[in-house]
């Protein structure tokens, strides 16, 4: 269950497995690279109503489901499933907390002594607020519960005076939010590090770095992201291997602190947001599922059959499995409608075949499907990002020369971040990292 081209990467990994594979999709939308891997797209399907999905998923009786946006974790679908005696890979309602609330999960690190957590103060009421922010150099305001990644004011960017941070934090209560929470900006690099946890064990997978501004130079408004790349080493050009061990440390920690908090096991993905800051590692964020882009440059990697990996995490066998990683790069560029990230009304033509004769699609190019629609053998944009190219590679460069060519190729109203995996916008984070530790010559050969 998932949409976007996250369960395009999904799909695609379940039906490489060794097992045979019978795939239902519930999804919102359709697209011709779910049509092509699934026995039965059910479309469109109010994925976050527990009700609708368990009507039809009763019906299927399937061995296992898999979740995989954050909507219907947060509506409790798989509470839903679990009556109906349904494993499902993805948390209960509560344990989907660690992503639904901000509050919880910031007060989640503090309780069990896990380190990461910026200074920080959840507020359920404007009392306090302005004597709070007035005590901070630089802050950023979150309203406690989703917002589809639009909801994160950071000052000096969104906000530029306590007053207008004030009228933030009102405008906020008043839309029923029941917390904001207020932290320290924070400065550095960020990156991602999804885990695999089966309520006792954990898996790590490879940290990424997401692109979340819409345009070249990270200009332009944030999106939902526009593109990610991995590095052979498994690092990533501003990380060492211990910041890397501590990433996953904490994912560790937080996913058994959740469990005992709410007394379940979680089983799903811990998706770790970090930024790498001059006191060391820092915790932006939780998600408790996979990331788009970054599950599309985890999968393609990864040398273990998913449907092992995912019957592990509901039998709590995680331990048993050796999964490992190719030692290769990816690049990942979404393909996006001109207006990205402003919806539009989509229905405009996009021609792909160009894109689809570049040299190596399967193995060292990938191709997935999001916000398509297929009608009577063409393409039409839906209004969201449309298709993303990922290019995989010994090098990172060249990782991304094959996604570049790729989704310079697509004809149409469109366009993508031509500069993630190059080596000028690395060398900007590498920089970056140096200029905030102080530290010249830190960085490493990157590629
Ligand atoms: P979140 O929804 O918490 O992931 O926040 C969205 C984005 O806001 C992050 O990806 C960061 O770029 C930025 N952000 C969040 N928290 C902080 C912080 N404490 N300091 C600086 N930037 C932040």
């Amino acid at each position: 269950m998932c949409k976007s081209g996250r369960l395009d990467a999904m799909a695609e990994a379940l039906c490489n497995s060794a097992s045979p594979v019978i795939l239902y999709i519930l999804s919102e939308v359709n697209n011709p690279g779910l049509a092509a891997k699934a026995k039965k797209v059910i479309h469109p399907v109010k994925t976050d109503d527990p009700d609708a999905v368990a009507k039809i998923v009763r019906e299927i009786n399937p061995d296992f489901v898999l979740i995989g946006p954050e909507e219907p974790l947060a509506a409790g679908v798989v509470d839903q499933l679990r009556k109906l005696g349904i494993p499902c890979v993805g948390p209960t309602q509560k344990l989907a907390q660690l992503e639904t609330s901000k509050s919880f999960t910031r007060e989640l690190l503090t309780k069990h002594g896990i380190p990461g957590n910026p200074k920080y103060r959840v507020f359920r009421a404007l009392e306090g607020i302005e004597d709070y922010l007035r005590t901070m150099d630089s802050f950023v305001v979150k309203p406690d519960g989703l917002t589809g990644g639009k909801g994160v004011k950071v000052f000096g960017e969104h906000l530029h005076s306590v007053a207008e941070a004030v009228r933030y934090c009102t405008e906020i209560f008043e839309s029923k939010q029941p917390a904001v929470v207020i932290e320290e900006k924070l400065d550095g690099e960020e990156f991602s590090f999804q885990s695999f946890f089966d309520g006792k064990h954990i898996v790590h997978t490879i940290p990424v770095q997401d692109h979340k501004r819409a345009r070249n130079g990270d200009t332009g408004p944030n999106t939902g992201g526009m593109g990610s790349y991995s590095c052979p080493d498994h690092l990533l050009p501003f990380l060492t291997r211990d910041h890397v061990q501590q990433a996953g440390e904490i994912n560790r920690l937080v996913g058994e602190a959740v469990s005992r908090e709410i007394g379940e096991e979680y089983k799903g993905i811990l998706y770790g947001g970090f930024m790498l800051t001059k006191d060391g590692l820092r915790v932006i964020e939780y998600n408790a599922r996979f990331g788009d882009p970054e599950v599309m440059n985890v999968l393609p990697l990864m040398q273990a059959d998913f449907v092992e990996v995912w019957k592990a995490i509901i039998d709590g066998t995680l331990d048993k499995l050796d999964v490992r990683f190719k030692r290769q790069a990816t690049v990942c560029k979404y393909v996006v409608p001109k207006a990205y990230p402003q919806k539009s009304n989509g229905d405009e033509e996009i021609k792909l075949g160009a894109a689809m004769k570049v040299p190596g699609l399967g193995d060292r190019l990938r191709m997935y499907y999001a916000a398509i629609r297929a009608s009577e053998g063409k393409l039409y944009l839906t209004g969201s990002r449309a298709v993303a190219f990922v290019g995989i590679a010994n090098t990172l460069f060249e990782a991304e020369k094959i996604a570049e060519e790729a989704a310079s190729l697509v004809e149409g109203p469109v366009f993508h971040r031509s500069d993630i995996g190059t080596a000028e916008l690395i060398q900007k984070r590498v920089d970056h990292m140096r200029r905030i530790m102080g530290e010249p010559g830190r960085e490493r050969a990157v590629g």
